[in-house]
């Protein structure tokens, strides 16, 4: 994971829009020049504290994330470890704002980057360990990975086989398919708050719903517990390979994409309660607006699955945003739905 960090990314292009959910930054100057300098410079400028792990300013985001788009954050931090994110944060300026990031399967960054640090857990944050019918997870654990270990212990997380993220961010979008959510497995989280103090948060405080939690902005999670059923382990991992394949049927999964763009409407399995009736789809009311290839610049509606945003090749962010916002308005006079976003759209454009 490390070695990610140190890759080039995309160009970014900068057009001035608020950073949304996120308060503005004290200062845009790099943080890289000696304290002494401060004392005689009349410009301004970032100190961020010196952390035990690994901090990168001006890291371009693009190649962290699915899209493979996106500026820069102000800076990036990997904390070695707990104790080292909290005193981190504790440390830093309270007026610069904080974004946890996972592996940017669910996040369109704007073009015009995050003002803001981004913390990326990786080793260090991604142990899986069991306790009895409880699952214990670092934020950086794949669920893919959680999946496949809990099934080797006959426990029952199948429904994470297929979901692309890291628990963190599944915990935080109360991810979910094939009719199970984090909600139904989820016990606690242990989590960093943005002024560097540790708490626990129970599924209340969460408050778990279609694709959202209520996790306050700038908090980070550090642990996760989950209870799982019991299952068999061959049926279990059966029941994944069927998934897997399901998948790759019905889903556009070799390509740069987040996934689903749009919740489905709501009131169709828009909730995850049982008596929340399947019937309308948002890839059926992209479909039947005629929307299902469309494309704009690099940005296209997969002809596979048109609810899948796509990066075709070279879309910037404001591409793929505004085919987004394209057929929101198309669908909208189509069949009078608003769909609304499933996912989140971060940074300056
Ligand atoms: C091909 C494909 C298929 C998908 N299928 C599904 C599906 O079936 N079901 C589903 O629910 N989703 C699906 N998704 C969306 C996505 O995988 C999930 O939303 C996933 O849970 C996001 O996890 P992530 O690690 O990528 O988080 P990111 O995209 O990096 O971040 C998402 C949010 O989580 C927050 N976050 C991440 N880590 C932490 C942390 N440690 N502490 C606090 N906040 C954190 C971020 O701040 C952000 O707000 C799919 C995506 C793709 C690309």
């Amino acid at each position: 994971m490390l070695e990610e960090y140190t890759k080039p990314a995309l160009k970014p292009i900068s057009v001035d829009e608020p950073t949304r959910g996120l308060m503005p930054a004290r200062t845009d100057v790099p943080f890289s020049l000696p304290k002494s300098t401060l004392a005689f410079s009349t410009t301004p400028m970032t100190v961020f504290p010196t952390p035990r792990g690994t901090l990168t300013p001006d890291r371009p985001l693009a190649d962290l994330t699915w899209l493979r788009v996106g500026g820069p954050a102000k800076a990036l931090f990997q904390p070695a470890d707990h104790d080292d994110l909290a005193a981190f944060l504790r440390d830093l300026d309270p007026a610069i704002p904080v974004f946890p990031m996972g592996v940017g399967s669910n996040l369109i960054v704007r073009d015009g980057g995050l003002d803001a640090v981004v913390i990326r857990m990786g080793r260090g944050f991604n142990g899986i360990s069991f306790d009895g019918t409880r699952v214990i997870c670092g934020p950086a654990a794949l669920d893919a990975h959680v999946a496949r270990k809990a099934a080797d212990q006959g426990l029952d997380l199948t429904f994470l086989r297929t979901i692309p993220g890291a628990i963190g961010g599944a915990v935080r979008m109360n991810a979910g398919c094939y009719g199970s959510y984090i909600a139904d497995v989820f016990v606690e989280a242990t989590a960093i708050t943005r002024s560097g103090e540790t708490v626990t948060l129970t599924a209340d405080d969460l408050n778990f719903a279609y694709r959202s939690s209520d996790l306050p902005d700038g908090m980070v999670i550090t642990e996760v517990t989950l209870e799982a059923p019991k299952g068999d382990p061959e049926t279990l991992h059966q029941r994944m390979t069927d998934q897997l394949a399901k998948r790759d049927a019905t889903q556009p999964t070799k390509d740069r994409t987040a996934g689903s763009t749009f919740r489905n409407p709501a009131g169709f399995s828009s909730t995850g309660r049982d008596d929340d009736t399947h019937e309308l789809k948002a890839w059926k009311v992209i479909d039947e607006a005629g929307l299902r290839g469309h494309t704009l610049g690099g940005a296209q509606m997969s002809e596979k699955h048109p609810n899948f945003l796509i990066n075709t090749g070279g879309a910037t962010a404001a591409e793929l945003e505004d085919l987004g916002e394209l057929v929101r308005k198309r669908v909208l006079k189509h069949s009078g739905i608003e769909l609304q976003w499933e996912v989140l759209r971060v940074g300056k454009r």
